[in-house]
């Protein structure tokens, strides 16, 4: 069921996890509904096959973090 608050003003996003810098994932904290940013920048329903696309890039990214420290480190 669909929270009545949501329908009045609308969902109240507050951020879960950073999958990259500019791909996150929020979750309401009226209705739990869980959207994330799709490639144009849109939000999105977090669906199962956007949660396996954003644990691939977060693997990408942290990859590619920890690379950055080893340059910074030597
Ligand atoms: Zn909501």
């Amino acid at each position: 069921m669909k929270h009545l608050y949501c329908s009045l003003f609308g969902h109240n996003y507050e951020v879960t996890k950073n999958v990259t810098y500019h791909v996150k994932e929020y979750t309401c904290t009226h209705c739990r509904e869980e959207v994330t940013t799709s490639g144009n920048g849109q939000l999105t329903l977090l669906t199962p096959k956007y949660k396996e696309i954003n644990s691939v890039l977060e693997r990408i990214h942290l990859k590619r973090l920890k690379r950055k420290q080893l340059i910074f480190d030597r």
